[in-house]
């Protein structure tokens, strides 16, 4: 079969289609080439924001649009809530409104059957379009079936999975590695609970040989994607530290990077473990979400802007360099003009590098749109997005001008259109230098000059 895969959303969307598609290869599936009509699309959607539904809608309708008899299936966190949502409209005969371009919807746990759902359909009759997709999914917050995954893929955008996994056998510098899924948090405007399930791992030593494994073929940093990967141990009972720990001593030449930390789990033992590790780079990526302590209670966030900004002091004082990534939230119910205000003071006074500044968006589900508070009108939503996004690029300056003059390493990863390499230091400052062969997946130690 001649298969198109697309890929939304996070890295860990990403390293799971990346196994997918290894997995497709592997049982003599092809890829559709450019232009060329496929004869299953699986699209792997993400629910993030309103702005990630629409893109996931748009690539099926595309999709649907370019390959009028494909099989299209979706899957991933957008096709779980519609999968749920058909679970309720089937009650009342309703149908699911809006996914007619689509055969089948496949929920998050069912995502791991699409190699044997591609085989039944190999040997079935082209099917007519129903027009109301079938929706194989099971309630995703009973699962504990853990699905593991890894891919060499670097990109951040809408992507032909089956492409990098060719692609990537000739360039296998940077690979993620899933070490947990699901999340028991339920902060209010989260949808990702309702789609990924609970909290849950697999054991370090599958882990360990996995990273080995990467390693063993080229790869050179291994970053560590999870939903909440802080709290990793729930199935295991064992503990985030111990999995650091553990994949600090693996053979060979390696760097890793933590994925993004809760604040209140990135604890100053595992600030000190990075302090003194080998192989775990100077990179901290900590979602504070708001910096007005009335609004994180609203978010039911699990810490106070006070702890937060112990830990940004605990790094400094440990890793003078590290780069500091800072999720920021702007416009949810109750984030009045006053609370923003003093978000914006609290997060200027942060020495932190760069802010991933994000606009709250109404979802369906969530417990803040239940909450009796005032809604911020969109504009003002977008003022403060535009305010948090200037103060990100200070930051981010004054971070590059700390750095000016250090010896730095550097991993070197491809080519770019303009006949140049880049590569990332340890501390996650982007450098380019003309393309040299030699030193492509090399760690080059260099000095750093703006
Ligand atoms: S920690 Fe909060 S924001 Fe992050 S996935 Fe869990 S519920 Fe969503």
């Amino acid at each position: 079969m001649k298969v198109r895969f697309v890929t939304l959303g996070c890295k860990l969307n990403f390293a799971e289609s990346s196994a997918l598609g290894r997995s497709l290869l592997a049982s003599g599936h092809t890829r559709a080439e450019d232009g060329e009509q496929a004869d299953i699309c699986v699209v792997n959607t993400c629910s993030v924001t309103d702005a990630a539904d629409h893109k996931c809608r748009q690539a099926l309708s595309r999709l649907r649009r370019e390959n009028p008899n494909a099989v299209i299936i979706a899957t991933g966190c957008y096709a779980q809530l519609a999968a749920d949502k058909s679970q309720q409209t089937m009650a009342s005969s309703q149908g699911l409104k809006g996914w007619e371009q689509v055969d089948y919807i496949l929920g998050n746990n069912e995502k791991f059957d699409i190699p044997e759902l591609i085989a039944r359909l190999e040997n079935q009759q082209p099917m007519a379009n129903s027009r109301q997709p079938i929706v194989l999914s099971t309630p995703i917050r009973e699962t504990d079936a853990f699905h593991g995954a890894l891919s060499f893929s670097s990109s951040d955008s809408e992507t032909d999975e089956l492409h990098t996994t060719i692609a990537d056998r000739t360039q296998r510098t940077r690979c993620f590695l899933k070490v947990q899924d699901g999340c028991n948090y339920f902060c209010t405007y989260c949808t990702i609970p309702y789609a990924r399930g609970k909290s849950r791992n697999p054991h370090i030593s599958e882990l360990t040989a996995a990273a080995q494994q990467a390693i063993n073929e080229g790869a050179k940093e291994i970053v560590l994607t999870g939903v909440n990967i802080a709290d990793f141990g729930r199935s295991t009972g064992e503990t985030f530290i111990e999995l650091l720990q553990a994949l600090d001593n693996l053979e060979g030449e390696y760097r890793l990077r933590i994925g993004s930390c809760e604040p209140n789990l990135l604890t100053e033992q595992i600030i000190d473990l990075v302090a003194g590790s080998r192989h775990i780079a100077p990179h901290f990526h900590i979602p504070l979400q708001s910096g007005s302590n009335e609004v994180l209670q609203i978010m039911k966030r699990h810490y106070t802007r006070e702890l937060f900004a112990r830990r940004v002091a605990y790094i400094r004082q440990r890793l003078p360099l590290a780069f500091i990534g800072v999720d920021c939230m702007v416009g949810v119910r109750g984030e009045t003009e006053e609370y923003f205000s003093d978000y914006l003071a609290f997060v200027e006074q942060l020495d932190v590098s760069q802010l991933h500044v994000f606009t709250y968006s109404e979802r369906a589900r969530t417990r803040m749109v239940e909450m009796d508070l005032p809604v911020v009108p969109p504009k003002e939503r977008k003022r403060r997005s535009d305010l948090l996004h200037r103060l990100s690029e200070l930051k981010t300056r004054a971070f590059y001008a700390a750095n000016s003059g250090q010896q730095l390493t550097v991993l070197w990863e491809s080519r770019n259109a303009k006949g140049q390499m880049a590569g990332f230091t340890e501390n996650y400052l982007r450098m380019t230098a003309p393309y040299d062969p030699e030193k492509v997946n090399q760690f080059e130690t260099i000095q750093f000059n703006l």
